[in-house]
């Protein structure tokens, strides 16, 4: 049985033309999946009934099984999605006044190891099919709509979710074969209809996948660098080891060609006494000089057993007006839904059958084009 939710719009396009139906068929069909967001062939009222019957023999709508639905006192909901054998993975909505953003995970655990990250301490269990990553967004915008959500743009008829950001479980970039068409569901018209600029991938920096990423389905980017040097970086980023820094900086600055956007986002979680020194700061306005960007520092969120501890604010604030200075701009990130561990880096899931973790049997080495 074929998940609606799996087919980007070429393949739509081609499941109709395949069975000799015209392609309107497949943006009507599109639209009931992906902006009416029903869960049943039968509902699609607007055409007729032989059509409907051949396609419901074939094919179905199958969204997430939500295994835990959990509201933080700001109003962050995070769902714990199963994601078969013992697995789970989280997506987390984040309300504010002027947008509705929502965080999707793109892999059941993370192969990458980073060493102040709750998935990656976990170790690595699956890709998600581009149905379960799409079927996020389904999810997050059909729950809220049928829970009533009250929101200028939804009262216009747009979709409750008008942000999406790649930062959940999961490296993107690791996962580029069902990532990419999920994207292009994202911002296909007939789809969810969202802008380039409004839908953004974080990578740890898989270089070849970058510049993949910028030929094939160029979204906002962001990287997460967390270090200015690779003597440090390599211990807190591994992949760092195989892609150094002035690889990545490299890569950052071919993307820009393509971007949707004139910059760069960077990043960079604020961890006690170990890279949140002024030394770093000066050091992180060297290393980025000649890449447009923003910085955006992230108060470390802790986990049971993480080894690390949270910069205190004073000096985040001090790290950041170093950068500001040099006439970079820099945020520090709110943290959102911290009583219910939906945080950055905090996203847990759960990942049973777990994979030993070795990075040259699990990052694919080159591009097959
Ligand atoms: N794998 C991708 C995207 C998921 S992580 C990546 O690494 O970019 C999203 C962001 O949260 C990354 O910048 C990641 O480094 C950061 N992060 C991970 N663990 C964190 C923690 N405990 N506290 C704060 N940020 C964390
Ligand atoms: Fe994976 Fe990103 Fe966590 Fe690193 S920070 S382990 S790449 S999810």
């Amino acid at each position: 049985m074929i998940n609606l939710l799996d087919l980007e719009p070429a393949a739509l396009d081609a499941f109709f033309a395949e069975r000799g139906e015209k392609p309107f068929r497949a943006r009507q069909v599109s639209r009931w999946v992906h902006q009416r967001f029903v869960d049943d062939v039968g509902a699609m009222t607007d055409i007729a009934r032989p059509l409907r019957e051949r396609l419901a023999a074939e094919a179905g709508i199958r969204g997430p099984r939500v295994l835990r639905d959990t509201t933080a006192s700001d109003g962050t909901r995070k769902w714990l999605l199963d994601a078969g054998k013992g697995n789970a993975v989280e997506a987390v909505y984040i309300p504010e006044d002027d947008r509705g953003t929502l965080c999707i995970s793109s892999q059941a655990g993370c192969a990458l190891d980073c060493a102040f990250c709750s998935t990656g301490k976990q170790g690595f269990n699956r890709n998600l099919e581009t149905g379960e990553i799409v079927g996020q967004l389904w999810h997050a915008n059909r729950t809220l709509l049928m829970d009533g959500i009250r929101a200028p743009w939804v009262e216009a008829g747009r979709a409750p979710i008008t942000n999406v950001v790649m930062m959940g479980m999961g490296e993107p970039l690791a996962n580029f074969d069902h990532v990419v068409p999920a994207l292009r569901l994202f911002l296909d018209d007939n789809a969810y209809g969202l802008s380039r600029r409004r839908v953004t991938l974080s990578t740890s920096g898989l270089v070849p996948w970058i510049d993949r990423l910028r030929d094939e389905c160029p979204v906002a980017l962001a990287v997460s660098l967390h270090a200015p040097t690779d003597a440090l970086r390599d211990g807190l980023v591994p992949i760092n080891r195989r892609h150094p820094l002035a690889e990545l900086m490299a890569a950052c600055r071919r993307y820009l060609d393509k971007a949707p956007r004139d910059f760069i986002t960077f990043e960079y979680v604020m961890l006690d006494g170990v890279n949140d020194q002024p030394t770093h700061a000066h050091e992180l306005v060297r290393l980025v000089r000649d890449v447009p960007c923003k910085i955006n520092l992230i108060p470390f969120n802790p986990f049971p057993g993480s080894e690390f501890g949270t910069s205190p604010r004073e000096r985040i604030r001090a790290f950041a007006r170093t950068l500001q200075d040099a006439g970079i701009v820099a945020t520090i990130r709110k943290t959102r839904g911290e009583d219910i561990d939906a945080a950055c880096g905090q996203l847990a899931g759960q990942v049973q059958d777990r994979v030993k973790r070795r990075l040259a049997a699990r990052i694919p080495l080159a591009v097959a084009r």
